[in-house]
């Protein structure tokens, strides 16, 4: 019987660059996209579409969209905060945006002043915009970020959660991300709230985004994956850091996740040897910065990929 699937999509372009001071040129960002494909990662969010004055790691959007485009055989994502951002992401021919909504108003207003019902009534200009494009060209998915706590406000409602979740996919959302950028998820709260996630998203997707900025990263894609959730958001080296933690480690390790899934009898089509030689590039090219990851160090166990019967 074949494995079930599931599903990584890097983000190490786009988070784990926004974070790094040095400048990434973009022939190395494309670099990076290329070859990461190469391994088996089906979908790399390779930018981000906002404003370079605001972040200057993305004043190539345009042009490393467009690469990534050329170079093929991937879903080319893109970072959008607002219209304009999703306009310039669609005139660069990327078809898969992520655009982000933080639970919380107050850290909404302090990402991007304006409040929770605001950035919803965004939402539903840039479904607007997509549909005057073909709608079924595209796919518009939307974090939620501080799904699981709020470093202004602390805890976060579950309720309120699911409400905005409803909100998005009522507005015409593909795909909604549960995103917990700030490290404060655990895994029983991620299980409960996943469980009632897929339960409100019928048939469409519903991913996970986590930070291991409090080393529970993959304790909560297990309890994510146990709920019922196939797709995850990961950072190749962890690159990525907390903007309220300085320091602190970034996303969740695309190594280490893909190892976790496969080890749980997942296919995730990724060659994860291939990819642990791509990362000591990404980290030669990024000197100083905070790199995480445990088969990096350790390597696969000799018992990989046998399975389980065989044992
Ligand atoms: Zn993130």
């Amino acid at each position: 019987m074949a494995a079930e699937k599931a599903f990584i999509r890097e983000v190490g372009p786009r988070d784990g660059l926004q974070m790094v001071g040095r400048i990434l040129p973009t022939d190395k960002k494309l670099e990076w996209c290329c070859r990461e494909a190469a391994t088996g990662v089906g979908e790399i969010e390779v930018t981000s579409f906002v404003n370079p004055k605001a972040v200057p790691q993305f004043a190539d959007a345009a042009d490393v969209a467009r690469g990534a485009i050329d170079i093929g055989g991937f879903v080319v994502a893109a970072l959008v905060p607002n219209l304009r951002g999703a306009e310039a992401a669609f005139d660069a021919g990327v078809r898969h945006i992520n655009c982000v909504i933080s639970i919380s108003d107050s850290h909404n207003r302090a990402n991007i002043n304006r409040t929770t019902n605001e950035s919803i009534a965004e939402f539903r200009r840039i479904i607007d915009a997509a549909t005057a494009r073909g709608r079924s060209d595209y796919h518009v998915a939307c974090g939620l970020a501080t799904s699981f706590g709020c470093t202004i406000e602390g805890a976060v409602s579950e309720k309120r959660v699911l409400d905005v979740a409803e909100q998005i996919l009522t507005a015409g959302a593909d795909e909604i991300i549960l995103a917990d950028t700030v490290g404060y998820g655990s895994p029983r709260q991620v299980g409960r709230l996943c469980t009632d996630a897929l339960a409100l998203a019928g048939d469409k997707g519903v991913a996970c985004h986590f930070h291991d900025t409090r080393g529970l990263g993959l304790a909560n894609v297990t309890a994510a994956i146990e709920a019922g959730v196939r797709a995850f958001d990961s950072s190749v080296a962890g690159l990525g850091g907390c903007p309220f933690a300085p320091g602190a480690s970034g996303n969740i390790n695309t190594e280490d996740c893909a190892y976790l899934l496969e080890s749980m009898g997942f296919d995730t089509g990724i060659d994860i040897e291939r990819l642990v030689k791509l990362r000591r590039d990404v980290e030669s090219w990024l000197p100083g910065e905070n790199f995480t990851g445990s088969i990096a160090r350790a390597g696969l166990p000799k018992s990989f990929g046998r399975p389980l019967a065989a044992v």
